[in-house]
């Protein structure tokens, strides 16, 4: 474990999320507030498209060339970024230009984990997202069976890195977490309440607890900024769909959370959709999750009866599997789903006025046949009657492992951001 302990360089970073999680917005000049959250954004730019010549940055950042020469400069000082040359002209130098800026990746290592109802899957991380070393297994009943199961394998992993340094832990949880992001409120598919898991774990390194919808909804983020070369990942709601429902929103390209003392954002899942419907394990009943989740489309494919039987076994890919071969039950369960998915999404872009949807979690894997039916429904809604609307599948990973880790690079930049602010 000598090696989780060493790190501690990243105490600047609880510096910077103290003012974060005051939910107080500092009043700041203009140039105070300019630099750290360039920085930030620069960084996530050279992530997003590594290596990414200086002139490329400036145009995406909308700075002049200067500029970025004053704001690169600590950064490649202090092993943070590194600036690439041609390999042929390496003896010559001069007059060449460089190829581009990329993140040195080569000293420090993150640990993403996924807390999913039936599994959790971990994996050990390069700070630009490669992923390393991976395990998976079942998500124990106790939660703090499931801490030390969890602290036991970044013990694994930690082991199997010989040269480098555990800098972040980033966790995706199934519910609602507090502001500070250290504990789970609640999951009621786990029947877990107030579970302080970033402490429970006993590490010396910064843990991030986020919800997994949110963690999804920062993976599609900068999955935006890889794909376009436009300033930020815009404004959007992700819908991630696996045994429940959880919606993360991203407003100016970042993650939405709710407003200071909330601790409540995007749960949707839970808002009622038929009346005196489903009993949902959260208490009421009717909720949208009953109706549009993956878990709930292989409770309406085995029915209550005979079939029910198949329940425990039949996953949410088999039953895509079934309506690939052309099962006809299959397919209408999967477009029933649907229809459900596109009622609930119509309420979610009427209350939030945020009209481009991507769609996250297992339920991804169904696309084919939900696609035609949630559109339908959509349409027919308010939102899809008055506005422009987008419905889009977005990437698996992200709502697995890929999330987790993007909640622990997100942390990562955001604290050699302090640890550079500090240094100038
Ligand atoms: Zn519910």
């Amino acid at each position: 474990m000598s090696k989780l302990k060493e790190v501690s360089s990243l105490s600047a970073v609880s510096t910077l999320r103290a003012d974060e999680s005051a939910g107080k917005p500092s009043i700041k000049t203009a140039n105070e507030a300019f630099v750290p959250q360039t920085t930030h954004e620069l960084l996530r730019i050279v992530r997003a498209a590594q290596p990414i010549p200086r002139v490329a940055v400036a145009r995406r950042l909308g700075v002049h060339r200067r500029r970025i020469t004053v704001l690169v400069r600590p950064l490649i000082d202090s092993g943070v970024l590194r600036e690439g040359v041609p390999e042929r002209s390496a003896g010559r130098g001069v007059g060449r230009p460089p190829i581009g800026l990329s993140l040195r990746s080569d000293k420090d290592f993150l640990v993403g984990v996924n807390v999913g109802v039936s599994q959790i899957h971990m994996g050990a991380a390069t700070v630009d997202g490669k992923i390393l070393n991976e395990e998976r297994f079942p998500t124990a009943t106790d939660p703090q069976v499931a801490a030390d199961e969890i602290r036991a394998a970044i013990e694994r992993l930690s082991k199997r890195m010989t040269d480098r340094s555990l800098a972040v832990v980033g966790m995706s949880v199934v519910g609602p977490t507090d502001a500070e992001r250290s504990k789970l409120l609640y999951a009621p598919h786990l029947g877990w309440r107030d579970i302080p898991l970033a402490k429970m774990l006993k590490l010396d390194v910064p843990v991030l607890v986020e919800n997994n919808a949110t963690a999804a909804a920062i993976y599609e983020s900068q999955r935006r900024r890889s794909q376009s070369a436009t300033k930020t990942a815009g404004d959007f709601v992700v819908v991630r769909g696996g045994t429940g429902i959880g919606v993360g929103l991203v407003l100016g390209g970042e993650a939405f959370r709710g407003t200071s003392g909330a601790d409540i954002a995007g749960e949707f899942g839970h808002m009622t959709i038929v009346a005196g419907g489903k009993a949902c394990a959260c208490g009421n009943f009717g909720c949208w999750e009953k109706y549009a989740s993956a878990a709930s489309a292989v409770e309406l494919y085995t029915g209550d009866s005979q079939r029910a039987k198949m329940r425990d076994k039949l996953r949410f890919t088999d039953l895509v599997g079934r309506a690939m071969a052309g099962e006809r039950r299959a397919q209408v369960t999967l477009e029933r789903v649907g229809t459900h998915l596109g009622i609930g999404i119509g309420n979610v872009i009427c209350g939030l006025g945020v009209s481009n949807v991507v769609l996250s979690g297992e339920l991804v894997h169904g696309w084919k046949f939900i696609e035609t039916s949630a559109r339908a429904a959509v349409a027919m809604s308010m939102a899809g009657r008055l506005s422009r609307w987008s419905l889009e599948p977005g990437d698996m990973h992200g709502a697995d492992l890929g999330g987790a880790l993007e909640v622990a690079i997100e942390h990562y930049l955001l604290s050699v951001v302090g640890r550079t602010k500090r240094a100038a």
